[in-house]
């Protein structure tokens, strides 16, 4: 359930709407409203509402709306906002701005992210990043706190990557996304990118899920899925993100665990309609840690953008075979090319603004 509450509601008002709540629910968590698009909303499990007390919250001077949402997830579920969400990148900084999402008439044009693995010099990522920005993708990637599996392969640079990809944004104008691992790196982060990047090992981190929901900067986050979480388990991460005052999340489905040790992962393409359906967020996908090899990338770019979705996250490198991380599945400059003009060429033939035989 989520409770509007009106604007000019009287602090009385609120104060008996928070009241009533405290005694209808046996919610153990103080009930907190969120701002979300300048709306203050109450969500809550409904199912612990009886009949008489669901008349009695309606009735009250500081409900605006009432709306009944059966999932565990409620204020990411489409119809909290059936249009579909935009994020807005990098408006406050000098970069340019970027939009993940639909525009004002619901049509999608695919965004692009590219960039390392991970930070490795200086030198590396500017290079990539000119590149990047040479082969027309918006957005640079780069991990600066690297999640390793083990705890001796490269780590990545820390501050003094975010250092870099600031730099970066500044020589390129292209926004940046980066990882944060713990919360009280976020506000650190977030000074530096322009999108915060929640990383698969952490999306059920949740004093990390609920910093980057509280981030001062407002920063946009991306939540990636977790190595075996099911879509519930996602959208509830997402949701405590949004429910902590940040409405702007990306999900990015980057491959789940399975048994055949052939590709990284499986891309799970089907989950990009599913999630349309289920939430109004937007969705990009990750093929290069899906797959984990170089070689399908461009199929797995092509029909990720065929299956709706918003945008790619892609690992490039100027020379994949000495990259400090993941270079078996990154791309050069080149793939990236033919990779961000195909899915244009997609992206105009699903919203029917080319024909078949001119894409051809
Ligand atoms: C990454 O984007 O480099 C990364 C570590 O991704 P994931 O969290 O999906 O493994
Ligand atoms: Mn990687």
């Amino acid at each position: 359930m989520i409770i509007s509450i009106r604007s000019q509601a009287s602090s009385e008002e609120r104060a008996q709407l928070l009241a009533l709540l405290g005694r209808v629910t046996r919610h153990q968590q103080p009930i907190r409203p969120t701002a979300i698009d300048g709306r203050e909303v109450i969500t809550l499990d409904g199912s612990q509402l009886d009949a008489q007390s669901s008349a009695l919250l309606r009735q009250q001077g500081a409900v605006e709306r009432v709306m009944h949402i059966k999932t565990p997830y409620k204020l990411v579920n489409r119809s909290f906002r059936p249009e579909g969400s935009s994020i807005l990148v990098g408006s406050h900084s000098n970069g340019k701005t970027v939009t993940i999402g639909p525009d004002a008439h619901g049509v999608t044009a695919p965004v692009i992210i590219a960039g390392p693995c991970a930070v490795e010099n200086r030198e590396q990522l500017l290079t990539t990043a000119r590149l990047v920005k040479a082969a027309g993708a918006q957005i640079l990637r780069g991990g600066a706190f690297k999640p390793r599996t083990s705890p001796y392969q490269f780590q990545g640079l820390g501050l003094e990557g975010l250092q870099i990809l600031a730099e970066a944004r500044e020589k390129t104008g292209l926004p940046v996304i980066t990882e944060v691992m713990e919360p009280g790196l976020v506000e650190t982060v977030a000074e530096y990118a322009d999108i915060l990047q929640i990383g698969s090992r952490n999306m059920q981190n949740f004093p990390l899920l609920l910093a980057a929901g509280r981030d001062s900067h407002r920063r946009p986050v991306m939540l990636k899925r977790g190595l075996s979480a099911t879509i519930d388990e996602w959208l509830l991460a997402a949701e405590y993100i949004v429910a902590a005052g940040n409405p702007n999340v990306i999900l990015c489905e980057r491959g789940i665990r399975s048994f055949d040790p052939q590709t990284r992962n499986v891309l799970d393409l089907s989950c990009v309609p599913l999630l349309h359906e289920l939430t109004h967020l937007p969705v990009i996908v990750d093929p290069s840690h899906a797959t984990g090899r170089s070689e399908l990338v461009p199929t797995m770019s092509r029909a990720s953008i065929a299956a709706g979705a918003e945008g790619l996250i892609l690992e490039v490198h100027p020379d994949p075979n000495s990259a400090l991380c993941d270079g078996r599945q990154s791309i050069t400059d080149d793939q990236l090319r033919s990779i961000v003009r195909d899915a244009r060429l997609m992206a105009q033939l699903i919203n029917g603004k080319a024909e078949v035989s001119r894409v051809a």
